[in-house]
């Protein structure tokens, strides 16, 4: 059930936005999640009302309580998603639905109520609306969205809190890499996991990234970009980086990726990627892959590529992998050639460069 609502968002407009030269300026080199947009979506929600207040508002702060819960016990819930400019000057969102979709499994993992699906996409569409000459036009760059939601009762009662705040902000994002993507090294974690059969793994919530910055900056220590996390219980099964889903692409032409089994993150990018890379005629596996196997077949040669997807940096390529007990290079350690054609695919059909067969985008302006 995914509950409709009729709530209709009020717009009350920023009274001295960013002037145009200025937003111009902070176009050219956004870098991520620095600069932000003039406006901001939010809703409120408590136990007796059920959604209330939606509206888009000039972006500000929050000013919370001390005793607020989710400062203390993490009841917070996030999304990432893009809005497209397409060649004719217009936008698109890229299945906002699957967005809306995942953030009401965050939500209900973490106790907390259901946004109705059609109040997120709805939130994300007028933001983008009102912001649309916030929408940089380089290529690879775009719009980031992120919705999240906190608990904003202010009690240190550990229980669910019977009230919520959701909000949505924009941040206009560059290519994550400039030129062709170059292939990361990833250190293997055998000290941390990311998530545990029954825990948050398959949940966008904050306190997954707070668990795994330990891993993280082990990883920088290292010598590596990211950590590439093994299963909690085996510790032998490869999961999914800090924030994006693995591929593997073997000499074959097949493709294998782990299968979501509660422990990994559903992506977007996941699900996308596993249908157009069988529009393009390879065989996709989702089946659990070793650690082990993957330094064995990266040697043999059974293994050619290996890369790493998700919104923010879209697919990456993976060139080394380091660890304690592991040590080895994929291919050439370069950008791979399925890899290549499968961002290539996915990219066009995001910037409206490729035609749109399954429905994905879904048009603002
Ligand atoms: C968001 C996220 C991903 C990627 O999901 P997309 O929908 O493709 O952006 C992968 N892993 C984790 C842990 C994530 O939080």
């Amino acid at each position: 059930m995914n509950g409709r609502s009729t709530e209709v968002f009020q717009i009350e407009k920023h009274p001295n936005p960013v002037e145009a030269e200025k937003r111009e300026t902070l176009l050219q080199n956004p870098g991520f999640g620095r600069v932000f947009t003039d406006h901001m979506a939010t809703i409120q929600y408590s136990e007796g009302r059920g959604w209330y207040d939606a509206k888009i508002c000039p972006r500000a702060p929050f000013s919370f309580d001390p005793a607020t819960l989710v400062l203390h016990y993490a009841q917070e819930i996030f999304e990432g998603m893009k809005a497209y400019r397409l060649p004719d000057g217009g936008a698109t969102l890229f299945r906002p639905d699957a967005n809306a979709r995942r953030f009401r499994n965050s939500a209900d993992r973490l106790a907390m109520p259901l946004l109705p699906e059609n109040l997120f996409v709805d939130s994300v569409r007028e933001l983008v609306r009102i912001d649309k000459e916030w929408i940089p036009s380089t290529d690879g760059s775009a719009l980031y969205l992120r919705p999240f939601m906190v608990a904003t009762e202010a009690v240190l009662g550990m229980k669910p809190s019977p009230e919520y705040l959701y909000c949505v902000v924009a941040t206009p994002v560059g290519a994550y890499f400039k030129g062709s993507a170059p292939a990361v090294t990833i250190w293997v974690s055998d000290q941390f996991t990311r998530a545990a059969p029954g825990g948050t793994g398959d949940a966008k919530c904050g306190g997954n990234y707070a668990a795994s910055l330990a891993a993280q900056a082990e990883a920088i220590r290292e010598g590596c970009e990211q950590v590439v996390f093994l299963d909690a219980v085996e510790r032998r099964w490869v999961e999914e980086l800090g924030g994006m889903n693995v591929f593997f692409v073997f000499a074959d032409g097949s493709l294998q990726t782990p299968p979501l089994t509660g422990t990994i993150l559903p992506g977007i990018t996941r699900a996308s990627l596993i249908t157009l890379a069988r529009d393009l005629g390879f065989v996709v596996r989702e089946e659990p892959y070793a650690i082990d196997q993957w330094e064995a077949d990266a040697k043999s040669g059974r293994l050619v590529e290996a890369f790493a997807c998700g919104t923010a940096a879209v697919v990456t390529s993976i060139g080394r992998v380091k660890g304690r007990k592991h040590e080895f290079t994929i291919g050439d350690g370069g950008a791979g050639q399925v890899t290549g054609r499968l961002r290539t695919a996915l990219l066009d059909i995001q910037n409206g460069r490729a035609p749109d067969h399954h429905g994905w985008l879904d048009r603002l302006f």
